[in-house]
């Protein structure tokens, strides 16, 4: 059974993935520094997977511990090596991940992404570990009106997180570039990851105030916030509000199983995969299917545009099709009715 590092593996992704893996029978080492996340996570992983006591030890473990620790990170690939069980490769999705956020805080964004990654590489590099899935985002491409991205669009991020994801896709590619490594890399480029585990038991819950287009959503759809702002009504597109690429985490968290299995089957790879459905949804479709399907209804208003917005940000996913034999299967439909099963799943449980 091989043993793979999920750095951030109880965040909304990570956790994910963490069921995926487990699933297609991967023994897993969860490292997550629970700043953005909880340990509730953990249980429900295990609840998910029907993993019981006697096997815990050799599917799941779990330690609490930042990325910008370099010592923790040694400790861990050395601690594996040990137990003769060493990790084989690496998921990572450790880091901050608001735009918002990173405007204000762009030397936080810088500490924890890029120099975060760095220790990751070195500890890596250090007890010979040469395979990594990176998670990366769809905000490193510069903003275009209508045409669907490629892995070649144009880079331009315009924001401190999104600069930190190319930066850390840099890095990467010149320790691709350097032979003596010989390592196996493929960063996914996510577009939107939303909805939840059908179960209900997992999903997305921001800590402090959410500010993507889902979770907000969901607080106004169960009465939490009065009602929705749609940043606005005037954009380039067919009804004025923006489109994104929306897809559902269980699609996103199967990507990096066919991802983990691509590198794990190939010598010195480096690969920039766009991982969304191709198709584009405004936000007001968003809101109209959302409330369609589960039979609910609540306000909105436009408001004037957020700044930092694109108008258009939507997936070619042709070379992740064909690279990794997968295919997203879930529809709008499946992310809108999943994330409100999540919702009132955990609102009954904190209640
Ligand atoms: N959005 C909105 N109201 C909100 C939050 C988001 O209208 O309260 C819009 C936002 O302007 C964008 C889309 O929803 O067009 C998706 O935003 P999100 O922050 O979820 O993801 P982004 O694509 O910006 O990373």
């Amino acid at each position: 059974m091989k043993k793979i590092l999920v750095t951030g593996g109880l965040g909304f992704i990570g956790s994910h993935i963490c069921v995926s893996l487990i699933e297609k029978n991967y023994s897993i080492c969860i490292i997550d520094s629970l700043i953005n996340s909880s340990e509730d996570n953990l249980l429900s992983i295990k609840k998910i997977c029907n993993l019981s006591n006697n096997f815990l030890e050799d599917r799941i473990t779990f330690f609490k511990g930042d990325i910008k620790n370099k010592r923790f990170l040694k400790h861990i690939f050395k601690k594996a090596i040990d137990d003769k069980k060493p990790i084989e490769a690496v998921i990572h999705l450790a880091g901050l991940k608001s735009v918002n956020e990173s405007t204000e805080e762009p030397l936080t964004y810088w500490e924890t992404n890029v120099v975060g990654t760095l220790n990751l590489l070195e500890a890596m590099q250090i007890y010979n570990c040469k395979n990594i899935v990176f998670s990366s985002s769809a905000t490193i491409y510069r903003p275009t009106i209508n045409e669907l991205l490629t892995e070649n669009s144009d880079l331009g991020p315009i924001s401190p997180y999104g600069t930190t994801k190319l930066t850390i896709e840099k890095m990467l590619e010149d320790l691709a570039k350097s032979k003596k490594n010989d390592l196996n890399i493929i960063n996914l480029r996510y577009f939107n990851p939303v909805g939840a585990h059908i179960s209900g038991l997992l999903g997305e819950n921001p800590k402090g105030k959410p500010n993507n287009l889902f979770p907000i959503l969901l607080k106004v759809a169960s009465g939490e916030y009065k009602k929705l702002s749609i940043f606005g009504a005037d954009w380039p597109t067919h009804d004025g509000t923006c489109i994104r690429d929306y897809i559902h985490v269980m699609d996103l968290a199967e990507a990096h199983i066919s991802a983990l299995n691509f590198i794990l089957n190939s010598s010195s790879v480096f690969i920039n995969l766009n991982i969304g459905t191709g198709i584009g949804k405004s936000v007001l479709e968003v809101v109209e299917t959302f409330m369609k399907v589960n039979k609910c209804e609540f306000e909105y208003s436009f408001v004037s545009r957020r700044q930092g917005d694109s108008p258009y940000l939507v997936a070619d996913n042709r070379l992740a099709l064909s690279t990794l034999n997968w295919k997203p299967q879930k529809s709008l439909n499946d992310m809108c009715i999943d994330a409100w099963k999540w919702k009132i799943t955990s609102k009954n449980k904190f209640k």
